[in-house]
């Protein structure tokens, strides 16, 4: 009996039912009431179903709201708002080069490649890393390269990329990551020690031209030196 409960649940979670789409709009109408206007990250946001990236029955349920929820290890995904936010500012064109620095879930990894990009996600965390190339690769995003790692170095091996998302509060901003962005490249990244972190956008538009724009106060898990197993 118990275990008949389990399995039905389980099915339930790993369905994209007409409920679940149903609560999306809601959230997309929401999140664009908050004034995220650009139409390709509101579309994404509303194809890409995110009760799939809860692991536990409580937050499966309330996936759709405007809330960060626990990934495990510590780890959250990120509140809605904060990924269409960071999405927006890192205004991602159909065949960019993506790195992506804190895969957690791999939900914003999906955003970016629902909205035709090319993602780099590196993840120092080796149980989450296994856990997002398995959703990944279950939801059909197999364009979405996973890498195990320590994302203060970025990915030198594939760089130079068009646009870096840091999705973790960094306490300075990585030399690495603006020297792995090509001219013209974007870097969206949280930027502070402390409780709060300030949304920082750098373009590069030559190796010693760098503009610095500053946007809202958002909180994010720190980003953590070296890796870890
Ligand atoms: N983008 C994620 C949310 C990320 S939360 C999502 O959509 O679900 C921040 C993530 O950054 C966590 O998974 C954490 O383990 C990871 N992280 C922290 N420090 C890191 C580092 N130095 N390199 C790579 N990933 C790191």
């Amino acid at each position: 009996m118990h275990n008949h409960h389990h399995f039905q649940i389980l099915l339930m979670n790993q369905a994209d039912t007409f409920r679940h789409r149903g609560m999306r709009k809601r959230l997309v109408e929401l999140i664009k009431s908050r004034g995220i206007s650009d139409a390709e990250v509101l579309r994404a946001m509303e194809a890409v179903p995110r009760h799939l990236f809860a692991f536990e029955s409580a937050f499966i349920e309330r996936a759709y709201e405007d809330n960060a929820f626990p990934i495990g290890e510590g780890q959250t995904i990120s509140q809605p708002y904060t990924v269409a936010y960071q999405t927006q500012l890192l205004e991602v064109k159909r065949g960019d080069r993506i790195l992506e620095v804190g895969t957690g879930s791999g939900y914003q990894s999906c955003i970016l490649a629902e909205m035709n990009a090319r993602i780099f996600t590196i993840e120092r965390m080796k149980t989450l890393y296994e856990k997002a190339k398995k959703t990944l690769a279950w939801l059909g995003y197999s364009q979405v390269k996973c890498f195990y790692g320590d994302g203060y170095d970025g990915l030198p091996t594939f760089a130079p990329f068009d646009k870096i998302l840091v999705t973790a509060a960094a306490p300075f901003v990585p030399e690495n990551l603006i020297a792995q962005l090509r001219a013209g490249g974007i870097l969206v990244i949280p930027v502070g020690a402390g409780e709060l972190q300030v949304m920082k956008r750098f373009i590069k538009y030559s190796a010693d031209e760098v503009k610095e724009e500053v946007y809202d106060y958002f909180k994010f898990v720190p980003l953590l030196p070296g890796k870890k197993n």
